[in-house]
């Protein structure tokens, strides 16, 4: 009897693991769409890795002395003792699926997109999570500089979209090829031999096997070391030089802001030549909402024929983040688009056959029809973020006219009544008015 009335303790989710609950659903679709958007119409197709892959997929890939593979996965033997791991980053699992399916033989460049869950043994913190979504994008097959700034343009876009484009600003850098970066790595190495004292723990272990990781380590003594340590710029082999300004050229033709960062370097092995981040322009790095670079060597590191690639991933809980800090709305299919006010019995009268023409015409309406003042009216147009109020008073009803005010641009237009209609389904023009027939209610 005791044992039946102990109460038991609710169950947690584990540390790091979040659920998504309906609030931040809407975020997380209107993220989705827009990234869907945005890549269809630049010719991206989707793809779906599995959650598990072999743990040598990222252990060659990201590279054994990565932060990722050294210390943050999830790996676990399966029941026949084979080691598999849950992806940490998207761009392995890709280029493994890229190899796998024979797509070298497909058009080239293969560009493909990904909307997918992530999972990293981090230590949870603000915008830090063990599981976390990423968007990504992957241009397969070819090299030209071009190219990357396409795909630089495109995480651009998707932020515009978001509303999330202020808040962060670009830093781009060139890390050469594998020639030209061992060569810097030496110098690396030589400037810092006899400053081993003076390092954190982990870049004196970084120092032999993972020594561009030392440039962007966030101590204070190793950032002063890291101040004036030898840039890569004086190490770059000709082709990445000049690959690397016919890329700032596009992006100056295509007017994308960017900071020219030379201790930029990616925590991830397999980059070469170009490496961008967006950066949080409050927290800097800590809380880059997403990064990518050229990865030239990897398909062939991979198993693949030698093949040029270049990509990009971003976090979209930081997004979110930042979405929600610059009180950005996600628009619903609940909202209205217009709004019609009145003023007195003669007016109101005007309303009702108007509210019913616009409804029929798939104009969202509602209208202020009890007896409240013109203000009170107009705040609840405001509340409803509608695009456009019509109001009608006396003089509209002696004049058989309506005024039309833009909400947000606070204009407005007197317009004859039975000409109403039309200037609002043109004026919300591109926006998907809402028409059906009843039996296609069955199928939407
Ligand atoms: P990375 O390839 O590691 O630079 O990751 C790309 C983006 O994914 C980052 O800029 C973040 O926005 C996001 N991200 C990476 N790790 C995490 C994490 N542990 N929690 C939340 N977001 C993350």
């Amino acid at each position: 009897m005791a044992e039946e009335n102990r109460k038991l303790e609710p169950f947690q989710n584990p540390k790091g693991l979040h659920d998504i609950l309906p609030g931040d659903h809407e975020f997380h679709t209107f993220v989705k769409k827009v990234v869907r958007h945005r890549a269809r119409q630049a010719g991206f197709r989707r793809i779906t890795t599995p959650v598990l892959e072999y743990t040598d997929v990222f252990k060659r890939s990201i590279g054994e002395s990565s932060d990722i593979v050294s210390k943050e996965m999830y790996t676990f033997q399966d029941r026949k003792g084979r080691s598999l791991t849950m992806k940490p980053e998207g761009t392995a699992g890709v280029v493994r699926s890229y190899i796998q399916n024979g797509m070298n033989q497909w058009p080239q460049p293969v560009m493909l997109y990904y909307f997918e869950p992530h999972f990293r043994y981090d230590r949870p913190q603000k915008g830090r999570y063990r599981q976390f979504w990423q968007y990504g994008f992957e241009i397969i097959g070819e090299s030209d500089p071009a190219l990357d700034a396409q795909l630089i343009l495109l995480a651009h876009r998707i932020n515009q979209d978001l509303g999330v484009d202020k808040v962060v600003n670009l830093q781009l850098n060139t890390i050469g090829t594998a020639e030209s970066r061992a060569k810097y790595m030496q110098a690396l190495q030589d400037y810092y031999a006899g400053k081993e004292r003076s390092l954190c723990e982990d870049c004196k272990a970084r120092l032999a096997k993972n020594t561009l990781r030392l440039l962007d380590c966030k101590q204070e003594d190793c950032r002063i070391l890291a101040e004036l340590a030898p840039v890569m710029k004086d190490y770059l082999d000709k082709e990445s030089a000049e690959f690397h300004e016919e890329l700032k050229g596009y992006l100056e033709e295509v007017g994308i802001e960017f900071v020219e960062n030379p201790r930029l370097v990616r925590g991830l092995d397999y980059y070469s030549k170009t490496v961008f981040e967006f950066w949080d322009k409050t927290d800097g790095e800590q809380n880059a909402i997403g990064g990518g670079g050229r990865y030239d060597g990897l398909i062939e590191l991979m198993g693949g024929q030698p093949t040029p690639a270049v990509g990009f991933a971003a976090g979209v809980e930081r997004i979110i983040a930042n979405m929600k800090r610059e009180k950005i709305r996600v628009p619903s299919k609940d909202d209205l688009h217009v709004f019609v006010a009145q003023l007195g019995k003669e007016a109101k009268r005007k309303c009702l056959p108007l509210i019913q023409e616009l409804h029929e015409a798939g104009v969202k309406t509602m209208g202020a029809l009890g007896k409240g003042s013109i203000n009170e009216q107009l705040r609840i147009a405001n509340k409803f973020r509608v695009d456009y109020t019509v109001l009608i008073g006396i003089t509209e009803v002696r004049e058989g006219t309506a005024i039309i005010r833009d909400m947000s641009k606070g204009q407005q237009q007197t317009v004859k009544m039975n000409k109403v209609v039309d200037k609002l389904v043109k004026l919300l023009g591109e926006k998907k008015l809402d028409r059906y027939t009843p039996g296609e209610l069955l199928y939407s």
